[in-house]
């Protein structure tokens, strides 16, 4: 279908040579037909790592090559049990890291689908929103601000449109769309202005057009590859752990060539040395941790989306254990979004509305709105025309007259709130848009946007063309020159915009949302663009509320307490922003701690970067200053997550350490620019993300001290063996079990651990700190030689003991085994011991270790498995060493642990 020209076609043409009803859409069944012919809309993608592969790939590591080889030649020498037994382990070992790959890859697919872009379509005469790959040729698309177009469309209707193509065409300025036709059928395709190209975004104004082409016959599938997806960047823990991983490489190495060397020159046999050593490097380096971590971190991502938080890109998740300062909408983020018209001011007169929710029903205390005379009748026709909103019952749109349908079905607004409850508001005077057009038509509109702060439209009446305006008072109340009064229309001394501007901040102080309504006769001849908003005359303002959420003002409660700062953007009025916070818990005390966007402009960057943390609301500002609060925050050293919606919004949300974007109200360009997307637009979720990224943190810390305590207990029992000249105390075999028990299953379950409970009660972390902070080095270090010398322990004392060398042995081997195994409880919290965690609170966690138990008592007991593993069964005495020497530390510590923070609980109750 690419290569007719339809840009030389009228609209009109092009919808019938696609046979599709312009104002209808395609109807369900045809929309399946066409999408079994040309297939989903989407380019060609690069597939993920067949399975095969992943799981090949676990044999790449260079221990584990060389210990294969190792094993070859064993086997070849004779020692079939063994070579089989290792290479069984081995492949488990395989069979586990990739489990975990898998589940990672698997986790990135599913968020990948997550953030999929979606569609408006016209289809069967209503409006839908459908996955962007299930559009098909002669579809209707609809088009706002901010949205990415789906495929490649003729325009059908252009408002103010503007769309960035550079993508596509290399220009960097936004091209103005129009519907007409053009004459030349060669005509490049960056002039091609009745034209939209998939991938390319709306930046300004909106529109519908039909789709021409999808998926690989689109322009953009010409140039495949462009396709924007979840990125899969490491991130910086990832990074930092592969260079560790390097050093603990070589350091394993270094001791197991030590290891090697000492037992060779005390006499022993070269064969089983070297085995021993491969061995312990097998075992030593933990090879798991790269998974486990992305393990961590996907897994995390999962509960993240359960609670509405949808990352984009990976390394947000650690940036957000680190957030100190949460930048953020008022509108629908911090509040309900849910507006209600409650005062409505009009020559002179305060009017009260009342009416819940979205019904159409309410009471104008003080005057008479359907009086055609009373400038509050033209207010809320002006109001109900300068909309775009619907009012819907049942989801059916309503208009006037027939609004008997669906007798208890509850009403609902379609499009922005603010307009949606103005047409409540006009309704509940019977004034309703769809009735007052069928006198008049509108023939142009300058839509709404938060720089101008106001939105008009152009009808053509039968007094003549009209214009009506909408907006932030202060921004309307400076373009207007006369009043709308009972008596007619008067000049507006400087004294009543005063005494106006009082009354709107009266409205503000109670936290109503104010706007303006005014209006001005146009001649036929006048050009539709903002000359028609200059000398207009002001008609009333219309306060409503919008209540804070719940559940924001506990996140902000919730926020203090770790340390993090809320701050609120808004686009609305000071006072009215003022208000809100104070409710909200953001202000606290008298004043102070606001800033308004024209104090914003007056204050250079260096000023405001050091009076930035004193401030906790900036009111009236533009999408361009939240790039400078950005950089301000930033430049005093804080990690910033920073709320967006608009396409404006774009360059600051990308520029936060977490940039983040509204599900629902947010556009795709800000999407895109965003490392979350809030599926709920609700400020709680992004604090229970930063809840969840530092939980996640916080389980990488548990996994790594747990892996590398176990780790350098395995070495330093090889190692000190060797350097005191006892006789080794694990066989190779026992050494790689000893692995596969404690590294694979009880690992895993660290990695899926829930939070500690005062997570949110400490302060962020501080971004560059290392992994081994906080004292994790040393808890690792000391533990790890704890299980080292325990093991020898038990060791030594069997043989003094007069056990022989098997069943000594078979007691160090359970030793290191239990160390580690109740090692795991210690890990699950750096402050509390395994008393106050409890061990029934991860069951995950108890899970694998009870199969761990298992898998060690079959070795132990299993007779042919006693053979392979060379084992014997252990008698009661050396039951009650092994468990005391393997579960004193922990048993101790969780004691010592329990009475310390009793104690100081209890000081910390008498202080209080
Ligand atoms: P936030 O940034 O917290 O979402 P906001 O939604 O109040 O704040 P904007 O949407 O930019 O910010 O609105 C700024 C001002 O523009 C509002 O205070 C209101 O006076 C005016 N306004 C909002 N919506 C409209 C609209 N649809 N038409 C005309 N004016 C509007």
């Amino acid at each position: 279908m690419r290569q007719q020209a339809w840009h030389v076609l009228p609209w009109l043409d092009v919808a019938k040579a696609l046979d599709v009803h312009p104002a209808k859409g395609l109807n369900l069944k045809e929309v399946r037909r066409r999408l079994q012919e040309v297939g989903k809309n989407v380019l060609a993608v690069k597939k993920g790592t067949h399975p095969v592969f992943l799981f090949l790939g676990q044999f790449k590591d260079f221990m584990v090559l060389v210990l294969l080889a190792a094993t070859v030649v064993s086997g070849l020498l004779g020692e079939i049990a063994d070579a089989i037994t290792i290479l069984a382990i081995l492949i488990i070992n395989a069979i586990l890291g990739f489990v975990q790959e898998f589940r990672a890859e698997r986790s990135m697919e599913s968020l990948r689908s997550l953030t999929a872009p979606e569609a408006r379509v016209l289809r069967e005469g209503m409006e839908q929103r459908i996955p962007a790959t299930d559009v098909v040729p002669g579809d209707i698309v609809l088009v706002d601000t901010g949205d990415r177009i789906p495929a490649d469309v003729r325009w059908i209707q252009a408002v103010n449109m503007q769309v960035e193509e550079s993508a596509l065409t290399g220009e960097s300025h936004p091209v103005t769309k129009s519907i007409s036709p053009l004459h030349d059928e060669f005509t490049p395709m960056a002039d091609r202005q009745n034209m939209g190209y998939m991938g390319t975004a709306l930046v300004n104004g909106r529109g519908a057009g039909v789709v021409v082409a999808t998926g690989m016959d689109t322009e953009m599938g010409v140039i495949a590859g462009m396709i924007q997806s979840v990125e899969d960047e490491e991130t910086p823990l990832q990074k930092r752990l592969a260079e560790l991983g390097k050093w603990l490489v070589l350091i394993s190495f270094l001791v197991c060539v030590a290891v090697v060397v000492t037992g060779i020159l005390r006499g022993e046999d070269f064969y089983k040395m070297f085995f021993t050593g491969v061995s312990l490097a097998v075992a030593a380096i933990p090879e798991g941790l790269p998974a486990i971590v992305t393990v961590a971190l996907a897994v995390g991502v999962q509960r993240m989306v359960k609670r509405q938080a949808i990352i984009r890109k990976l390394p947000a998740v650690e940036t957000l254990g680190c957030a100190t300062v949460i930048c953020s909408d008022k509108t629908g983020t911090l509040t309900q979004n849910e507006m209600t018209v409650r005062q409505i001011y009009s020559d002179g007169r305060r009017i009260s509305v009342s009416g819940e929710g979205y019904d159409p029903k309410g009471e104008f205390q003080g005057a008479d709105p359907e009086k055609e005379r009373d400038p509050l009748n033209s207010a809320l026709k002006i109001a109900a025309l300068c909309n775009n909103a619907t009012l819907t019952k049942k989801g059916v749109q309503v208009a006037g007259l027939f609004r008997s349908k669906g007798k208890d079905a509850p009403w609902g607004i379609e499009g922005d709130p603010t307009e949606g409850a103005i047409l409540v508001a006009a309704a509940k005077a019977g004034i309703w848009r769809e009735v007052l057009e069928r006198k008049q038509k509108r023939i142009g509109e300058l839509p709404f946007d938060s720089d101008r702060k106001r939105m008009s439209v152009v009808y053509e009446t039968k007094q003549g063309r009209k214009a009506y305006v909408k907006g932030a008072p202060d921004m309307v109340l400076r373009l207007c020159q006369q009043e709308l009064t009972r008596q007619g229309v008067v000049e507006l001394s400087n004294e009543r915009k005063r005494s106006i501007m009082r009354a709107n901040d009266e409205m503000a102080r109670h936290a109503l949302r104010v706007l303006a309504v005014a209006e001005k006769p146009l001649a036929d001849a006048e050009p539709l663009d903002e000359g028609v908003e200059q000398g207009l005359t002001f008609v009333g303002l219309l306060g409503m509320i919008d209540p804070p959420r719940a559940s924001a003002v506990k996140a902000i409660r919730v926020c203090r307490q770790a340390g993090i700062k809320p701050v609120m953007i808004t686009g609305d009025h000071r006072l009215t922003a003022e208000a809100v916070a104070h409710e909200l818990g953001i202000l606290r005390g008298e004043n102070g701690g606001v800033v308004s966007g024209t104090e914003l402009e007056r204050t250079s960057d260096q000023e405001l970067s050091e009076r930035i943390m004193d401030i906790s609301v900036f009111a009236r500002v533009t999408p361009k200053d939240k790039l400078r609060i950005v950089r301000a925050y930033k430049k005093r050293g804080q990690v910033v997550a920073m709320t967006g919606d608009g396409v404006n919004d774009a360059p600051a949300v990308k520029e936060a350490d977490i940039g983040v974007a509204m599900g629902k109200t947010g556009t795709d360009v800000t999407k895109e620019a965003s490392s979350m997307v809030l599926g709920d637009d609700n400020f709680a979720t992004i604090v229970a993300a930063v809840e969840e990224g530092r939980g996640i943190y916080d389980n990488i810390r548990k996994f790594i001290r747990y892996l590398l305590s176990c780790n350098l207990g395995e070495v330093l029992t090889m190692f000190l063996a060797t350097l005191v000249g006892l006789p080794l105390p694990l066989l190779p075999i026992q050494i790689l079990w000893v692995n596969l028990v404690t590294d694979g299953l009880p690992a895993m379950a660290l990695g899926v651990d829930g939070s500690e409970p005062g997570i949110m009660n400490r302060p962020p972390r501080k971004p560059g700190e290392s992994i081994f902070a906080r004292g994790l080095a040393s808890k690792i270090a000391v533990r790890g030689t704890f299980i080292g010398l325990g093991t020898l322990l038990v060791f030594v004392v069997a043989l003094f003991m007069g056990v022989n060398m098997l069943g000594a042995r078979t007691m160090a081997f359970t030793t290191l085994v239990f160390s580690q195994l109740f090692h795991v409880f210690d890990c699950r919290s750096e402050e509390r011991g395994i008393f106050e965690v409890g061990i029934f609170t991860n069951l995950y966690l108890v899970g694998a270790v009870c199969i761990s138990t298992i898998m060690q008592l079959s070795v132990i007991y299993v007779a042919p498995l006693q053979v392979i593993f060379k084992t014997t069964p252990l008698v009661s005495w050396q039951w009650i060493l092994i468990l005391c020497v393997a579960g004193g530390p922990s048993v101790l510590i969780g004691l010592a642990r329990l009475l310390k923070n009793s104690w100081q609980g209890k000081t910390v109750i008498a202080k209080g």
